[in-house]
């Protein structure tokens, strides 16, 4: 069994942002030289997430509308967490949207559904996030 592993650094303008990170995990596939196995990717960051859905920006505003309803940013005094941070909110979102995403690689491709992308979903950035590739296979 071969296996592959990758960190890529994420850093946005704003606190909160999702980012369409499909093309990264294909090209570090083709890397791999791996054609039938199992890619994993998650930030190494708690307040952070990747996840899959569609590539919709209407969507995205959906998102941001609705973890903002759950686990809204401010008031930060609303947050146990909040004693030497304001980022309560922002680990409660990355526990909504997830950690992780795990992906069939088939004849050396992610296998995705035809509206499958997979995001980087940042809820507490404008500071460098790590973001690991993992990819065991054949
Ligand atoms: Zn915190």
């Amino acid at each position: 069994m071969k296996s592959f592993r990758e960190v890529f650094i994420i850093h946005t303008q704003e606190r909160r942002k999702m980012i369409n990170i499909t093309d990264r995990l294909s090209t570090a596939v083709k890397k791999s030289g791996i054609k039938e196995g199992l890619l994993l990717c998650n930030p190494l960051h708690i307040t952070s997430s990747v996840f899959i859905n569609d590539d919709e920006s209407g969507l995205h505003q959906d998102f941001e509308n609705w973890l903002e309803k759950l686990a809204p940013e401010k008031p930060y005094s609303m947050y146990h967490h909040n004693g030497y941070e304001d980022n309560a909110d922002a680990h409660l979102k990355r526990t909504i949207m997830g950690r992780e995403v795990v992906i069939a690689i088939t004849d050396g491709k992610l296998d995705l559904g035809t509206w499958e992308q997979v995001f980087y979903g940042e809820f507490d950035g404008k500071r460098d996030k790590r973001v690991l590739i993992k990819i065991i296979g054949e």
